[in-house]
């Protein structure tokens, strides 16, 4: 059973403050988009063919299994996971519905609630984007996705702010449904936005921490939240001894 301490929310207000900091130094800013767009915003089979892709059973079957648990838990179809061997964090554009990780980012991540967060808040993502489908809204060529891409959405990023909040707050829906801690996307989140002040734009500190107080003020429920497994320390371990031989 977890309970979220005073201590978490003045971590985070620190966190807050650095990401102020870190957002006027726009040389900081360039520097990160450098650095993690480099690749381009390229769909999954493209990154799979530069960067490598890591076929463990172990670590894909595991992954496969979290995302199938999330997406039956909404009644969603899942989308196929898969893993590149990029120490760069990022997630690929959506495209048929695979879904690319890079190593570096599942390697980021420190427990299944974190793990299960991203899962959902993608997954939101590609509901979103197929509601707008079913809507007529969406042609096919125009993918929002992530700001987590390893290259900002083309149509520019002042809607990002938006799709990244609604991403989250489904998320959160998904973890609670799947029985998951959910505060397991927002520390995810707020610790990759104070990481990387160019995704702070889009995935707020601010609204991270009203997610939390919100979150924070309901019942937890009588059985507790699933936060650990050791399926994730096992995949987690298995993944750190093959990104190392990979370097
Ligand atoms: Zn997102």
């Amino acid at each position: 059973m977890r309970a979220h301490s005073i201590v978490a929310c003045a971590a985070f207000l620190t966190v807050l403050a650095h990401v102020a900091s870190c957002q006027a130094t726009s040389s900081d800013a360039a520097t990160q988009i450098g650095k993690e767009w480099a690749p381009g915003s390229r769909p999954g089979r493209d990154l799979e063919k530069s960067d490598g892709k890591i076929d463990s059973p172990t670590i894909i079957r595991y992954l496969q299994r979290l995302e199938n648990k999330l997406a039956s838990a909404i009644s969603a179809p899942p989308a196929e996971v898969r893993l590149t061997r990029s120490s760069d964090l990022y997630v690929s554009v959506p495209a048929d519905r695979v879904l690319y990780i890079s190593g570096g980012l599942l390697q980021r991540i420190e427990n299944e609630a974190e793990l299960a967060g991203l899962l959902a808040h993608e997954l939101a993502h590609a509901q979103a984007e197929r509601a707008a489908a079913l809507e007529g809204q969406g042609n096919g060529t125009m993918r929002e996705g992530c700001v987590l891409q390893s290259k900002p959405a083309p149509a520019g990023n002042e809607n990002a702010r938006e799709h990244e909040l609604q991403a989250t707050v489904a998320a959160i829906g998904y973890l609670k449904a799947a029985g998951y801690d959910p505060a397991g996307v927002l520390d995810l989140f707020s610790k990759l936005a104070y990481e990387h002040p160019v995704w702070a734009k889009a995935i707020v500190p601010e609204d991270l921490l009203a997610l939390r107080v919100k979150t924070e003020a309901e019942a937890i429920p009588p059985g507790g939240y699933r936060i650990e497994s050791s399926e994730f320390v096992e995949a987690h371990a298995m993944l750190a001894t093959l990104l190392s031989r990979s370097r």
